[in-house]
């Protein structure tokens, strides 16, 4: 049966990292028989300069119609200044909700062949696979009311609220437990429970759920400690798992533990097991257009959504295999280009990963 598959560019680096992604695709496409077709839309500012708004409703219907969705990335100073409601990230707030996007999955996994670009020691990051397991459709990015008010005393104030009900906690931890029970057995759930009565009560259906789990141990950890020990020791964790502002913090401090956010993929998943795939970083304005992006984070997207969404793991591992070789022949783009490696373009990485599939 066909799957389809919707790709959305995005921004500044989105469409020359989106661009390899598909090259990798199609290849495994053939090579496997998948039967997967794609279709394209805008997203972000792309979208906004063509239709006024960072996603269309037309464009939300279509991907409801998808398997699975690989997006680049959104943003850019262009936009920075324009009405808050419509700004690019808006688009990706409501593609995330109207698809019902609760789990977002961030592996930081650090390839051997790039200890050397971690910012950390290599004894302490080798061997690091963490995989961060953040909630994205709730807490204080979505929670009402929120805004700009004017005080009595004519001072402005900002306000947002942090809430999550105990089913959105409860899907998001069922999630971090099964994940876990295919990894290391282990669960950091991270909260601030000494302050925040909203995770409080996260703990606690923390704590109610670990018993369906036997299999899986379930320790807690504030927030400020769990950045600490990220940098300090990071090998100690298998499975993170929090809420969305946290996990939006603490994914990006573990991407660079791994070398370089260029090479870190995540997937979004609803309930029905559909999926937005995409690089953690974002559009990479400074380097927008030099051809000097690395696509990989991309192309591991790409494999996750073949894995978690579509169910062909072999093409998955084909990709991820081949990405490994092409770190073995020392070829690098710029972020993480160390002493004795080759440096490339974004082009010359794409073509060296279809050579190694
Ligand atoms: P960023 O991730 O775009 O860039 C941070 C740094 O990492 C930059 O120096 C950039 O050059 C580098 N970098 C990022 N991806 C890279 C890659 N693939 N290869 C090589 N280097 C890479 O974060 P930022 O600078 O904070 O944000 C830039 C824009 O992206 C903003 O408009 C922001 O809102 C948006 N953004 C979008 C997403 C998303 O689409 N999911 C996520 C984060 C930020």
């Amino acid at each position: 049966m066909s799957k389809k598959i919707m790709i959305l560019p995005g921004d500044g680096i989105g469409p020359e990292i989106v661009t390899q992604a598909q090259r990798v695709l199609d290849a495994v496409n053939e090579k496997f028989s998948l039967n997967l077709s794609f279709v394209e839309e805008l997203i972000g500012g792309a979208s906004i300069d063509k239709h006024g708004e960072p996603l269309t409703d037309a464009a939300v219907e279509n991907a409801r119609s998808c398997d699975a969705i690989l997006l680049g990335a959104v943003g850019g100073p262009k936009w920075d200044t324009i009405d808050r409601a419509i700004r690019p990230e808006r688009g990706l707030l409501k593609i995330r909700s109207q698809l019902g996007l609760y789990a977002n999955l961030r592996p930081a996994l650090l390839y051997p062949q790039l200890v050397e670009a971690s910012s950390l020691k290599p004894e302490v990051v080798s061997g690091l696979d963490i995989l961060i397991v953040r909630e994205l459709t709730g807490g204080i990015y979505f929670g009402e009311p929120r805004g700009i008010r004017t005080l009595d005393n004519g001072e402005r104030e900002g306000f947002n609220t942090y809430k999550y009900s105990e089913s959105e906690i409860e899907r998001i931890g069922r999630t971090a437990f099964e994940m876990a029970r295919k990894r290391g057995k282990k669960v950091c759930s991270v909260d601030k429970a000494n302050v925040l009565e909203a995770t409080i009560l996260w703990r606690e259906v923390m704590d109610r759920l670990a018993p369906e789990y036997p299999d899986v141990e379930l320790s807690h950890m504030y927030v400020d400690n769990a950045a600490m020990q990220l940098v300090r020791a990071p090998k100690q964790f298998d499975v993170m798992v929090t809420g969305n502002m946290f996990g939006d913090i603490l994914s990006d401090a573990a991407a660079m533990l791994t070398g370089s956010i260029g090479m870190l993929p995540s997937a979004s998943l609803n309930q029905s097991g559909q999926g937005m795939y995409e690089p953690c970083h974002g559009s990479a304005p400074d380097i927008a257009g030099q051809g000097i992006a690395n696509p990989l984070a991309t192309i591991l997207s790409a494999s996750m959504m073949l894995r978690y969404s579509l169910g062909m793991n072999e093409a998955a591992d084909a990709i991820e295999k081949a990405v490994g070789k092409v770190l073995d022949q020392g070829l690098r783009t710029a972020d993480i280009a160390t002493g004795g490696t080759t440096k490339v373009s974004t082009s010359a990485m794409g073509d060296a990963v279809l050579a190694a599939l």
